[in-house]
């Protein structure tokens, strides 16, 4: 996965079509939404996108998947599953786990150095 293309396609998850962001197979998300995302992993309490729509944590291991790595559950080691908390944007129909989102933050942190 690259950082800062998907250019001209606008953030699933408050539709800017600006800044740097990481691609995804629904659409890219964008550098503040990946910030704002990591913060309701964080705690667990919605926030806003600056689209203005709610981001909310989501646990049910019936709610949708992912849209970046398709899943909603981690396997341990062991074989068991574990819940993925995924963070979701219902306005936008747009979701995206706490795993792809910490990538996403890494994956931004070395494009934004260079
Ligand atoms: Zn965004
Ligand atoms: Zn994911």
């Amino acid at each position: 996965m690259t950082a800062a293309n998907g250019a001209g396609r606008p953030c699933r998850f408050c539709g800017t079509v600006r800044g740097p962001r990481v691609p995804g197979k629904a659409g890219p998300i964008c550098l503040e939404c990946v910030r704002t995302g990591l913060r309701v992993v964080g705690d667990g309490a919605d926030r806003e996108t600056t689209g203005g729509d709610v981001l909310a944590a989501v646990t049910s291991p019936l709610a949708a998947v992912c849209e970046f790595c398709g899943r909603r559950e981690r396997r341990t080691f062991l074989g068991l599953r574990r819940p993925l908390l995924r963070v979701d944007c219902a306005a936008r129909d747009a979701v995206i786990c706490a795993d792809c989102l910490d990538h996403a933050g890494d994956v931004l942190n070395v494009a934004l150095r260079h």
